[in-house]
């Protein structure tokens, strides 16, 4: 089958590769959407040999193992995709989804920017969830970014009579604005750089969009609220400037939600966060149906951050596009 393939920093080619090969407890799926998500970008610039990366997809389910129940040929799905080591405390106690050192899909084994993924545990509700008709493939390919920010802010449990400041406006920062927004949120502050992110933004239903390249985000929050700063901070930067500027919004008995992957440790005043008594969480996870069920909904649209569309083929410059392009949020491989 033809995949992109990894083949040296930043160098991503389209190869024929093996076809998946079925496991007992696994599935194969036609892959029919695939996104390139910020992960795969920091990979992408290390000199690696041979990932397959996707995640972030969609298609339809073609062969089926012998161990699965209630999956069948045709339908049409989104997935996770992992492995369990079977060796760490928690494997061999038999509980290998909570495996300490599990292998992922897209990463330690071949993901869905192919024309066939392999999901090794499939299991229907848990990692592999069929479509509501009104999902559209692109749509699917969604779900796994949505379901990060709906997790981190369903984690706040913001109320409608509260202000939420959204700090990184890529593609989770973008989703959890939409989220906020079906949660009720009045007041949504959304601070990022790109104008193509910062219209995204308004498009996504932020009552005010701060240009982060132009003013400092943490002051114009702090005008915007009369001083009072919000209520919450969805942090999905990751980085010093913005985990900084967070702890100055929030104001007193606040929370600070941590989305943002750092690539680099932070240097902290505890001092600040003691003084106004505010909660530092931390956020990983999802949460599939109810991403699922935003988008049939119509509650969340993906189409404001959809902004690129390749084949296979053009791999090498559908992740050129994603890493350099000014104007890309998320570029979908799409497939027929
Ligand atoms: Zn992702
Ligand atoms: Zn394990």
């Amino acid at each position: 089958m033809k995949a992109a393939v990894m083949r040296g920093a930043k160098e991503i080619r389209t190869e024929t590769v093996p076809d998946p090969v079925l496991e007992p407890h696994g599935v194969i799926i036609k892959v029919k959407a695939c996104g390139i998500c910020g992960s795969d970008l920091h990979v992408y610039k290390r000199d690696e040999q041979g990932t397959i990366f996707g995640h972030e997809f969609s298609g339809d389910v073609v062969a089926v193992g012998a161990q699965v129940k209630g999956i069948t040929p045709g339908m049409r799905v989104t997935a996770v995709g992992f492995k369990p080591c079977g060796k760490c405390f928690w494997c061999a106690r038999g509980k290998g989804h909570r495996c300490s050192n599990m292998a992922l899909l897209g990463y330690q084994f071949p993901g869905a920017m192919a024309e066939y993924v392999h999901i090794p545990f499939a299991a229907i509700g848990r990692t592999v969830f069929p479509l509501p008709d009104e999902l559209t493939y692109e749509e699917a390919a969604s779900v796994e970014p949505l379901s990060i920010s709906y997790f981190s802010v369903n984690r706040a449990q913001p109320k409608p009579d509260e202000s939420v400041a959204v700090l990184g406006l890529g593609v989770i920062g973008l989703y959890a604005v939409q989220v906020l927004k079906s949660f009720g949120v009045a007041r949504i502050l959304a601070g990022g750089r790109r104008d193509a992110r910062l219209r995204a933004a308004t498009e996504c239903g932020a009552d005010e969009v701060i240009d982060a390249a132009v003013q400092d985000a943490a002051a114009a929050v702090m005008d915007a609220t009369g001083e009072m700063g919000v209520n919450t901070v969805v942090e999905c930067a990751g980085v010093q400037a913005t985990f900084d500027q967070a702890v100055t919004m929030a104001r007193g008995g606040g929370k600070i939600m941590l989305v943002g992957i750092f690539e680099q440790p932070l240097t902290w005043d505890p001092m600040a966060v003691i003084a106004k008594n505010i909660s530092l969480i931390g956020c990983l996870g999802g949460n599939f149906p109810a991403a699922i069920e935003l988008l049939r909904s119509r509650k969340v649209s993906a189409k404001p951050l959809i902004t690129h569309r390749f084949t296979l083929d053009q791999a090498a410059e559908a992740f050129r596009t994603q890493l350099q392009d000014p104007d890309a949020i998320k570029v979908m491989f799409t497939m027929d």
